[in-house]
């Protein structure tokens, strides 16, 4: 295996840090130890976040991996550094819902809980400034960020990526209500499954107690440090 050699800041985003490397098509990821909410209005800094994320996303990517799907995940360096194939990030948040919480509970008045008969798509546009506004597969393609062919190609994997984690994740006791995933362009073209899957990005809810395990702890205020929350749903995945 050739050494990686760690090269310049690329990218630094709330929670990421992005790092060229002397291969060019390969970055490394470093896991901050940052917990924000609300496009960044809630800032904290929570000791070793980083490290819990950074081994979560680990285990859940090579899973992934492992059923064939292209991911942006190569393997994990250190504690808080992943080698991932380097990418041009879609400007587009997916979000896969299997019970309604959060903003879609709110939009349109349904009480978080509810079971969805088939899983919801729904698309954000990364933009800070129009605050992630939600819009539908014509206005994505209208403003230029994808085609139709390659919409159709991220909902098949997306449909896909949701059953096989929702599984995953059941059993470990842990239902996935919804999850926030991206996507990127490698220097093929080849769209990969990339981002993380995390309590940062995920809604976890206990299977029996249907207590919250996630960061709707941190962004709700319910409870200030999550930490032991973090390392409790890492607990439940390493349990083969
Ligand atoms: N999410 C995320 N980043 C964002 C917005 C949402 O990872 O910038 C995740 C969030 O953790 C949840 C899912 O996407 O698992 C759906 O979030 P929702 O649209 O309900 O928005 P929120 O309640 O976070 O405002």
């Amino acid at each position: 295996m050739k050494s990686v050699i760690k090269k310049n800041l690329f990218l630094e985003g709330k929670t990421k840090k992005i790092y060229n490397t002397n291969n060019p098509f390969q970055v490394l990821i470093h896991y901050k130890d940052n917990i924000t909410a609300c496009n960044g209005l809630q800032n904290k800094f929570l000791q070793d976040k980083g490290i819990l994320n950074n081994e979560i996303s680990t285990l859940v990517f090579k899973f992934i991996n492992s059923c064939e799907i292209k991911t942006h995940f190569i393997r994990k360096i250190n504690n808080r550094e992943q080698l991932c194939h380097k990418v041009d990030i879609i400007p587009l948040e997916f979000v896969v819902r299997n019970i309604v919480a959060g903003s879609m509970s709110k939009r349109l008045n349904i009480k978080e809980g509810v079971r969805l008969l088939n899983p919801i798509f729904e698309i954000f546009y990364k933009n800070d400034k129009l605050k992630d506004p939600l819009i539908n597969d014509h206005h994505a393609v209208f403003l230029g960020i994808i085609s139709y062919e390659e919409l159709n190609n991220i909902y098949k994997i997306i449909s896909n990526v949701n059953n096989i984690i929702k599984k995953y994740f059941l059993d470990k006791n842990i239902i996935l209500v919804d999850f926030k995933i991206e996507f990127g362009k490698d220097h093929k073209n080849n769209i990969l499954l990339s981002d993380e899957i995390t309590p940062d990005t995920c809604r976890f809810w206990d299977k029996k107690t249907m207590k919250k395990l996630d960061k709707d702890l941190f962004r709700m205020k319910l409870q200030e440090d999550v930490l032991d929350i973090y390392m409790e749903i890492l607990k439940r995945l390493n349990v083969k």
